[in-house]
């Protein structure tokens, strides 16, 4: 570090922060995110897609693994064709109660958004954000009310860098007797502060993100924020205005306010640099084993693993080997970023 700190502003902060959801810490170094970069950069490349790709298996009226897709026109939900969950009988048997297994038991689909092999979110109309979101919370119903599915966890894999294999707009649904771990960990912290305090672990937050800078957009149901614990540099949260658990528990006004809140919060990426923002987007809700959820605390996670439009957010000994996340950046600052940017796609303004 050459600085000289002349006045106390302009020390480095050490600092670390409570995750309130998943209890553990966050390191910040934001003071150390102008250190030189030598390491692999990845330049921001826009291909122009056709609106049909002959080779996509997602495309309307193409050749799956198993079986065709139909002509659909309008969002399209399928059963994966290689699932990682099963209702077949499992030969997972021979076990102990130290080396423990059990069947892999349930199912996963697909979920096109649109027929358009060329669109992402940010290119949906109202009426289409308004179908996905009415997809995912029947879906949630349904599949959740099976007695082989214990959670049913909903994401959206976009873009090569996080290891998507086909552009063509869709998400995956994993349905099966396992609860995911950091939905594991949020109903434990959420049902701790209801007891403590008796009230809401997700309205808990919704306040302090509400009174703070970090909102980045808000509607009628849903305020989108970088929370002050975030652990990626543009991670954002999608928080419902009021305690829900679930999409089941969303009213046809708030699944459409829903859809649109994504479609913004995809086309503010989409404008940060003017490229097609890559990101992991986690819809977090309640298991569906019967249990009492009434604290758990909806919400959508997105986290890009870009830091510049070249620098990926490299997961490397302090987060695979210690376990722990490093964020080189302000969620204060990279709030501003997505905040000052258009609402409009840049595409539009072409
Ligand atoms: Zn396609």
């Amino acid at each position: 570090m050459s600085e000289t700190p002349s006045h106390p502003e302009s020390r480095p902060v050490w600092e670390q922060r409570w995750h309130p959801l998943r209890e553990e810490w966050v390191l910040y170094t934001a003071h150390r995110g102008g250190r030189p970069w030598i390491g692999d950069t990845h330049q921001a490349a826009e291909l122009a897609l056709p609106k049909y790709d002959p080779t996509c298996a997602l495309c309307p009226g193409n050749k799956r693994v198993k079986g065709e897709n139909p002509d659909y026109t309008g969002v399209y939900g399928f059963t994966n064709d290689l699932p990682c969950f099963s209702t077949e009988d499992s030969a997972a048997t021979a076990s102990d109660d130290f080396y423990q297994m059990r069947p892999a038991h349930g199912t996963a689909e697909v979920v096109c958004y649109s027929p358009d092999h060329s669109k992402t979110f940010v290119d949906l109309t109202d009426a289409e954000c308004r179908d996905v979101v009415d997809l995912w919370a029947e879906r949630y119903r349904e599949l959740g009310a099976r007695e082989d599915v214990d959670h049913v966890l909903i994401f959206e894999n976009k873009g090569s860098l996080v290891g998507t294999s086909n552009p063509h707009p869709h998400c995956q649904i994993y349905a099966g007797n396992m609860i995911y771990g950091f939905t594991a960990d949020e109903v434990t912290s959420s049902r701790r502060r209801h007891e403590e305090k008796g009230d809401f672990l997700g309205q808990e937050i919704l306040q302090r993100e509400l009174a703070g800078p970090r909102i980045i957009a808000e509607n009628e149901a849903f305020v989108a924020c970088v929370p002050w614990f975030a652990r990626y540099a543009y991670e954002v949260f999608v928080l419902p205005r009021r305690q829900v658990a679930s999409l089941a528990d969303l009213t046809p006004e708030e699944r459409q306010a829903l859809g649109l809140m994504i479609r913004e919060v995809t086309i503010r990426y989409d404008n940060l640099w003017e490229m097609p923002m890559p990101y992991v987007m986690a819809i977090h809700q309640a298991p569906t084993n019967n249990g009492d959820y009434s604290a758990y605390p909806f919400h959508l996670e997105f986290h890009p693993p870009l830091r510049k439009p070249d620098t990926l957010k490299y997961l490397a000994g302090p987060e695979i080997g210690g376990g722990s996340m490093t964020n080189e950046s302000n969620p204060d600052e990279k709030a501003a970023e997505l905040k000052a940017v258009s609402a409009v796609h840049y595409k539009m303004k072409r």
